[in-house]
C-alpha cells in the first residue's frame, strides 16, 4: 500500500516568468525582426506560461553574425585563464539561482522538482565548473600543444533536458574559445532565456552566449546557415539524419546525440531488490523521456516471474502528478505531441501481442500524463522491442545464456547506452566488452558526471560529450 502523503508542493513565488519574450542577441533581448511566436505551457496544467519568438532567418542571422563578431573581437583569442573566469561566474550564478530554475524547469517541462532539483541543476553547474578547469589546460588535453577553436558553433537541442543540455553543448563550447548561437526546444524555452540573463549578469562579452527560440524550421535555418563552423546537434534520430545531409559536403564540423533503445540485461545472480530500484530508474526518470533510458528490460529466464512480481510491486508504490509535490515520482508527459506517440506505440505493443501492465494509479484531468508501463511477453520483432518510445514504457525479453543477452541486447539500429546486473565482476568486463553502447552502467543506471564522455554508436549518433572527449568536438583537432 502507498501511504497517504500529505501535498508537499513546492512554492513558485521564486521565479517571475515575463508574458513574452524577445530573442538574446549580441548581450541583449531584442524584438524579432522576421519571426513569428509561440506559446509555451506548462504541461502538468496546459496553463500558458509566456510566449517566445519563432525566430525567422533574418533573426538567425542576425544571431549567427553576432557570434562571429564575438569571436572575432576577443573571444576566440582571449587567454583561457580568462574565459575559465566567465565559466567560473556563470558556474556559480547557476548555483545561487539553482532554486529558482529548478522550478522553471519542472514548471516549463513537466518534470518533477525532486529531479530538477537533485538531479538537473546540480549536473549543469558541475558541467560549468568542470569545462571551466580545463578553458587554461587545454594544451594538455592530448590535442596538440595549442588546439585551436572552431569558430562558431550552431547547438540545437531537445526538451527532456533543457538547461542540462544547454550547458552540455554551451560549457565546452566556450571553455574551447568558441562562440554560440543556441536554440531550444519549443516546448521548454524558459530556462535557456533565463540562463541568458545569467550570461548579462556575468557580464559576458556579448555575442558570445546567443539564444534564439523557435521549433524545427528556425533549427534548420541556424543549422543551414553559412556561416556556421560547427553543428552540435540533439534529439531524434530523423532529424540527425536530415542535418547531417544539409552538412554533407560543407566545412561544418557536426556531432548527433541522437536516440537509444538500451538494454538492461539482469542475470540470474543480480541483487534483485537493487536491480529493480535500476529498472525502474533507468526507464522510470523523468517520464523515460531520457534518450539512454533503459527501455529494454533483458531478464535471465530462470528469474523473470520473479523479478516481474517484484518489478511490479516496486511500480505500484510510484507517485505520480502534480510535478511540484516534492514527493512525486513521475511527472507530467512534455507534449500532447509525446504524448499521442507514447499512445500509439503503447496500442502497437498490444496489437502485436505482447502483454499490456500498467502501474493502478489515477491520472489527473488536466495535463498530459501516461501511467508507468510494462510489457512482457516482447520479442525482438516487435516495434516496441525496436524503436524509442521516449516515454514511461518498459519492453521485458528474456534471455537464456551470456550469448544471448549480448546478441539481444546489440540488436537494435540504436547503440546509446547499456546496463549490466550480476555479482560477476569477470562477466561485467565480458559483457562491457561486447555491447555496442557508447556507456556502459554495471549495477547501476542513469549515472551522470562532466567528466564521463557519453554518446552512442550505429542510429544514436557519433561525437562525445563529456570529458576531455567532449572538447574535441569544438577544437580544430
Ligand atoms: P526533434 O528531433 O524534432 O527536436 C529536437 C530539436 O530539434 C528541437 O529543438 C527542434 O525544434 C529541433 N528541430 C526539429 N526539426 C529540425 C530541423 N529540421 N533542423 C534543425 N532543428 C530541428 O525531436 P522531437 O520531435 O521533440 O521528439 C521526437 C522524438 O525524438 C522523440 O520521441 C524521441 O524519440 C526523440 N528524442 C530524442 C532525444 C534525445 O535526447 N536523444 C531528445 C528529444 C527527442
Ligand atoms: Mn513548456
Amino acid at each position: 500500500m502507498t501511504f497517504e502523503y500529505a501535498p508537499a508542493p513546492e512554492s513558485t513565488s521564486i521565479v517571475d516568468i515575463r508574458p513574452s519574450y524577445g530573442l538574446f542577441i549580441d548581450g541583449e533581448f531584442r524584438d524579432s525582426i522576421d519571426g513569428d511566436t509561440i506559446k509555451t505551457i506548462n504541461p502538468a496544467t496546459e496553463e500558458v506560461l509566456s510566449e517566445v519568438v519563432a525566430a525567422g532567418p533574418r533573426d538567425v542571422a542576425a544571431a549567427v553574425e553576432a557570434a562571429r563578431r564575438a569571436y572575432q573581437t576577443g573571444w576566440g583569442t582571449m587567454p583561457g585563464t580568462e574565459r575559465a573566469k566567465y565559466l567560473y561566474r556563470i558556474a556559480r550564478i547557476i548555483q545561487e539561482r539553482s532554486r529558482e530554475l529548478a522550478v522553471l524547469e519542472t514548471i516549463d517541462n513537466g518534470k518533477p522538482i525532486r529531479e530538477s532539483r537533485d538531479v538537473d541543476l546540480p549536473l549543469v553547474a558541475a558541467h560549468f565548473f568542470y569545462y571551466a578547469g580545463w578553458a587554461d589546460k587545454l594544451s594538455y588535453a592530448g590535442f596538440g600543444p595549442h588546439p585551436r577553436p572552431l569558430g562558431v558553433a550552431a547547438q540545437v537541442i531537445p526538451w527532456n533536458f533543457p538547461l542540462l543540455m544547454l550547458a552540455w553543448k554551451i560549457a565546452p563550447a566556450l571553455a574551447c574559445g568558441n562562440t554560440v548561437v543556441l536554440k531550444p526546444a519549443e516546448t521548454t524555452p524558459l530556462t535557456a532565456l533565463v540562463f541568458a540573463e545569467i550570461c548579462q549578469q556575468a557580464d559576458l562579452p556579448p555575442g558570445v552566449v546567443n539564444i534564439i527560440t523557435g521549433a524545427g524550421e528556425t533549427g534548420r535555418h541556424l543549422v543551414e546557415h553559412p556561416d556556421v563552423d560547427k553543428i552540435a546537434f540533439t534529439g531524434s534520430t530523423e532529424v540527425g539524419r536530415q542535418i547531417a545531409r544539409a552538412a554533407a559536403g560543407t566545412r561544418k564540423r557536426l556531432t548527433l546525440e541522437l536516440g537509444g533503445k538500451a538494454a538492461n540485461i539482469v542475470f540470474d545472480d543480480a541483487p534483485l531488490d537493487q536491480a529493480v530500484e535500476g529498472i525502474v530508474n533507468g526507464i522510470f526518470f523523468n517520464q523515460g523521456h531520457v534518450c539512454c533510458a533503459g527501455s529494454r528490460l533483458l531478464v535471465q529466464e530462470s528469474i523473470h516471474d520473479e523479478l516481474l512480481t517484484a518489478l511490479k510491486r516496486r511500480i505500484s508504490l510510484l507517485r505520480l502528478g502534480d510535478p511540484l509535490d516534492k514527493n512525486t515520482d513521475i511527472g507530467a508527459i512534455n507534449s500532447a505531441a509525446q504524448l499521442e506517440r507514447i499512445r500509439a506505440l503503447s496500442e502497437i505493443g498490444e496489437l502485436e501481442g505482447a502483454e499490456r501492465w500498467s502501474a493502478p494509479c489515477p491520472l489527473p484531468d488536466r495535463g498530459f500524463w501516461f501511467p508507468p508501463t510494462v510489457f512482457t511477453g516482447v520479442s525482438q520483432a516487435h516495434r516496441i522491442a525496436r524503436e524509442e518510445i521516449f516515454g514511461p514504457v518498459l519492453s521485458v525479453l528474456t534471455f537464456r545464456t551470456p550469448e544471448e543477452a549480448v546478441a539481444k541486447a546489440n540488436n537494435t539500429p540504436y547503440g546509446l547506452s547499456a546496463g549490466i546486473w550480476t555479482e560477476k565482476g569477470s562477466r561485467i568486463l565480458w559483457m562491457a566488452d561486447r555491447l555496442r553502447a557508447g556507456v556502459v552502467w554495471a549495477n547501476t543506471f542513469n549515472k551522470f558526471d562532466p567528466s564521463s564522455p557519453f554518446g552512442g554508436y550505429k542510429e544514436s549518433g557519433y561525437g562525445r560529450e563529456g570529458g576531455r572527449h567532449g572538447l574535441e568536438a569544438y577544437l580544430a583537432v
